[in-house]
């Protein structure tokens, strides 16, 4: 899903045009960058332009979700183009969506701006944003607009709709299940060290140009992740139900650990079978990392980790998009990586903790 090119790295910002945002006025900014959105989901009944959007779910549960993402924190807007935020921003959220087993519909965008931004990248921004809504089927439908006097806040909060009975929580492994994955992990950490690394080189000379071809898989995942909108689908035509289910924002390691404590259980995870692109292992072997490692602490994969009861295991064996990487255990087990030297050592959660930052 190519929706505009992966990456122009270190944009410079000779913006031909600077539009000044005082020009516009709040009112007049919202209207321009929002009149483009249009309306997709029966579910939305009246979007952006009310004091509130009103939705109807009709019989469904709704689920709701939110991230916030702060400039300097999440995000560096030295490499990180702004119309590749404003994909990644929906995509994250609708990540979450996806995790309960639900269809993503609605929106809302909360941004905080300081006047160093001119409109032109306000736009692009929101040419992200709308290129996300675009794949995704989903409606912007509110937000709120407001100065910050530091760097760019971007909040976006996610609705979407399940039948009951489909819903997936994070408390639902038996201690018998099968742990699958989709796709493969530790490319989006990989695309951020790469990005890193040209950073410091750029800073150090600024007339170099990067030749990135080779990486461009890795930098692809960081800048411009998806969501796995497919896997609902996916699952329902083989007919699994998964028992428990979590996107993989943090990192496979926290987020099996999160799956065994809220169900109380353990885990097996194997890493012979943890699944990585062979890019994600070249570049693992240049910057001398363990690519295990990687996978299991790099997090921003926004891959989908589940739970399925064993019975279910001729369903989903030869599909391309799984790997099954373990077993849940009896909680007392307690919850271990199998090396490939068949030793089995502890799980330790290094999935990025706000608190400690
Ligand atoms: P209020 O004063 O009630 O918060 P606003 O004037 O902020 O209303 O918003 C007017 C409309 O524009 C609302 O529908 C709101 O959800 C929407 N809106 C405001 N800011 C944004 C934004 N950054 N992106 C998308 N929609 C927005
Ligand atoms: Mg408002």
């Amino acid at each position: 899903m190519r929706t505009f090119p992966t990456f122009a790295f270190m944009i410079e910002d000779k913006n031909t045009t600077r539009t000044s945002l005082s020009e516009l006025g709040e009112f007049g900014l919202i209207d321009h960058l929002t009149k483009k959105f249009n309306i997709v989901q029966e579910s939305t009944v009246f979007g952006i332009g009310d004091d509130a959007a009103v939705l109807d779910f009709k019989d469904k549960k709704c689920v709701l979700t939110t991230d916030l993402l702060i400039e300097g924190v999440h995000f560096d807007l030295s490499y990180v183009p702004l119309k590749h935020l404003g994909y990644k921003a929906v995509v994250v959220n609708l990540s979450d969506v996806y995790a309960m087993n639900a269809t993503a519909t609605q929106v809302t965008v909360s941004i905080a701006i300081s006047n160093r931004f001119p409109l032109e990248a306000l736009e692009e921004l929101y040419a992200g944003i709308q290129a996300a809504a675009k794949v995704y089927n989903i409606d912007v439908v509110g937000g709120d607009t407001t100065s910050s006097t530091t760097g760019l806040m971007i909040s976006i909060t996610a609705l979407g709709y399940a039948d009951e009975e489909n819903l997936v929580y994070r408390n639902g492994a038996g201690e018998s299940d099968l742990l699958v994955v989709t796709g493969d992990l530790g490319a989006a950490y990989l695309g951020l060290q790469i990005l890193e690394r040209e950073k410091q080189v750029f800073l150090a000379n600024p007339n170099s140009q990067p030749d990135l071809d080779m990486y461009s898989y890795l930098i692809e995942r960081q800048l411009k992740p998806e969501a796995r909108k497919d896997i609902q689908g996916l699952l329902k035509a083989l007919e699994v139900t998964p028992t428990s289910m979590i996107d993989i924002s943090d990192g496979l390691s926290s987020e099996v650990i999160h799956l065994c404590k809220k169900s109380n259980v353990g885990v097996n995870l194997y890493e012979d079978k943890i699944p990585l692109d062979p890019s994600v292992i070249a570049v693992c072997e240049e910057f001398k990392l363990n690519s295990t490692t990687v996978a299991l602490n790099g997090g921003e994969d926004y891959e989908l980790l589940f739970t399925i009861k064993q019975d279910d295991f001729p369903k989903i064996k030869a599909n391309p998009n799984l790997s099954i990487v373990g077993h849940m255990t009896n909680e007392s087990s307690g919850m271990g990586l199998v090396t490939r030297a068949n030793e089995k050592i502890e799980l330790q959660a290094q999935g990025w903790n706000p608190i400690q930052e």
